[in-house]
C-alpha cells in the first residue's frame, strides 16, 4: 500500500468505486456539482475591518491600527505579549500560526487545544495528523504553501469554543496574518473558523459545497478534523469540500 492509498482509506475514500458510464476518476479531479461563488465585497480594505457574528448580533470589529505596518516579528510578539482576553490566563502560551509565511493556502482552524497549547503549534496532535492527511491528499504538506493558524491564539479551557468576545478580541491578529501571508485561498475549519471570516452565524452544512469569499481572497468550508475524529462518516464530505478548494486554487493560479 502506498502513502497515497493509505491517506484516501485514512479518509475513508478507499477503493475507490467506478461508475460504468463514467472514466474513472482521478482522486485529485473537482467534484462535478456546481460550485457557487457569492460576490466579493467592494472594497479590498474590506479586509481591515471584517464582520464578526456574536451569535445573536452581527458586529464589526475596530480595526486594530495598532497592528497596522507590523512584519512578522512585532505581530509575533504582540501575541505572544497578549493579555486582551480572558483566554490567557488560562493558557499556557500563544500558539501563534505555522508554515510558509508566503504561502498560497491557508488553513484556519478554531483555537488550540490541550497538545497545542502544550507544544505552541496548532493542530498536533490527532487532529493534526488527519490535517496533515488532508492535505497530502491534495498534494499539500505542511509547511510548504501552506500556512496554518486559528481564529484565536489561545486555548479556551475545557476545550470550549471561543466566545464572541475572545474572537472579537484575537481577530486583529489572524487579519493582519491573512495581510502578511496573502494567500490565494483560505480553507475554514469548522463552524466557529467559518462564522468568524465569514461574519455570519450559519451552520457549517448551510455553508458547505459552495466557495465563499473573504475580502477578495476565495474561501472554502469544511469539517473540522477533530470533528472528523469523532464522526469519520462526514470525511467524504470533507473531500469533496477539498476537491471546491482545489478547482477553485486552479481558478486564481
Ligand atoms: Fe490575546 Fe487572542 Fe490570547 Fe485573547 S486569545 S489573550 S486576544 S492572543
Amino acid at each position: 500500500m502506498d502513502r497515497r492509498e493509505a491517506v484516501l482509506r485514512e479518509l475513508n475514500l478507499y477503493p475507490i468505486w467506478v461508475r460504468r458510464d463514467r472514466l474513472a476518476p482521478k482522486a485529485d479531479d473537482p467534484p462535478p456539482a456546481e460550485v457557487i461563488a457569492e460576490p466579493a465585497p467592494p472594497v479590498a480594505d474590506k479586509l481591515r475591518s471584517p464582520e464578526v457574528s456574536t451569535g445573536t448580533d452581527t458586529l464589526t470589529v475596530v480595526p486594530n491600527s495598532m497592528l497596522d505596518g507590523l512584519g512578522w516579528p512585532e505581530l509575533k510578539q504582540r501575541v505572544h505579549d497578549c493579555t486582551a482576553c480572558k483566554l490567557r490566563a488560562g493558557c499556557t502560551q500563544t500558539v501563534f500560526g505555522v508554515g510558509d509565511e508566503n504561502a498560497d493556502w491557508l488553513f484556519v482552524g478554531e483555537g488550540p487545544g490541550a497538545e497545542e497549547d502544550a507544544l505552541g503549534e496548532p493542530f498536533v496532535g490527532q487532529a493534526g495528523k488527519l490535517l496533515d492527511n488532508m492535505l497530502m491528499a491534495i498534494k499539500l504538506k505542511r509547511g510548504k504553501n501552506v500556512y496554518i493558524a486559528n481564529i484565536v491564539k489561545c486555548r479556551p479551557p475545557g476545550n470550549r469554543a471561543p466566545e464572541a468576545d475572545e474572537i472579537l478580541a484575537c481577530m486583529p491578529y489572524l487579519r493582519r496574518q491573512i495581510e502578511l501571508i496573502q494567500p490565494k485561498l483560505i480553507v475554514a475549519l469548522g463552524k466557529v473558523a467559518s462564522n468568524a471570516l465569514l461574519g455570519k452565524e450559519a451552520t457549517l452544512a448551510s455553508l458547505r459545497g459552495k466557495l465563499h469569499d473573504y475580502c477578495g481572497i476565495p474561501l472554502v468550508v469544511t469539517y473540522h478534523p477533530a470533528y472528523l475524529l469523532r464522526s469519520p462518516s462526514e470525511k467524504a464530505k470533507t473531500w469533496h469540500d477539498l476537491c471546491i478548494a482545489v478547482k477553485a486554487f486552479k481558478g486564481v493560479s
